[in-house]
């Protein structure tokens, strides 16, 4: 069995997570994997069935099944859903199925089955990598930036559904975003990507 090594990356929307996850993947040749778009696709498939986010047991049995490919297309059983799962009404409820403890094992189990299959380390982001889906990880990094700045990346999503979706995931009872006690926590606001990249860099070396 392949030991890969995993740099986590979390923090809430907007902190910078995707950018510089993908950056520092290519960056050190790792893989790297967008959990945040297993979720989606999760509520994409939910929304397409016509399934009530809140039908914890329907959802958990779709999740179940499900077979999700994120890179180079978001692909749920096939079916690509790239651009639906930046959709208003994919944002709404992610967070709510999210928070179901079921599709979480489920998501969980694919994202470390995921990392043992890749041929080198892996750079994963999301919420909980660090907390509990890598608890070894080489690295853990936790990013930041004032709601402001978080809101102006995500211009295509308003200020109150990226607040609405932070809270709802720092106060669930399973597996919430928040800093691992180990985390090295970076402020992006304002800061450059590449000055973020090479503070990660620096911490990594010396790992
Ligand atoms: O990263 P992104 O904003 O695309 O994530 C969408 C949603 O997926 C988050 O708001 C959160 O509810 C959920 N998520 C999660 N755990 C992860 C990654 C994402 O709960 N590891």
């Amino acid at each position: 069995m392949t030991i890969s090594r995993v740099v986590a990356i979390d923090g809430p929307a907007g902190s910078g997570k995707s950018t510089i996850a993908k950056i520092l993947a290519d960056r050190l040749k790792w893989s790297f994997l967008d959990t945040g778009a297993m979720y989606r696709a999760v509520t994409a498939l939910a929304l397409r069935e016509g399934i009530d986010p809140l039908d914890t047991a329907a959802v958990a049995v779709l999740a179940a099944k499900s077979q999700i490919e994120t890179i180079p297309s978001v692909l749920i059983n096939g079916v690509d859903v790239t651009v639906e799962i930046r959709q208003p009404e994919v944002n709404h409820a992610v967070s709510i199925i999210a928070a179901n403890p079921q599709v979480r094992a489920a998501m969980v189990e694919r994202q470390r089955e995921w990392s043992q299959r890749q041929p080198a380390g892996t750079v994963v982001e999301g919420r909980d990598i660090g907390t509990v889906v890598f608890p070894d990880a080489v690295l853990k990094v936790y990013l930041t930036a004032s709601p402001e700045e978080r809101a102006r990346r995500r211009g295509d999503e308003s200020a109150a559904s990226i607040q609405r979706r932070d809270d709802i995931d720092s106060s669930r009872d399973h597996s919430p975003l928040r800093a691992d006690e180990s985390a090295v926590l970076i402020d992006t606001t304002n800061k450059e990507i590449e000055t973020v990249i090479e503070e990660i860099v620096a911490c990594l070396n010396l790992r």
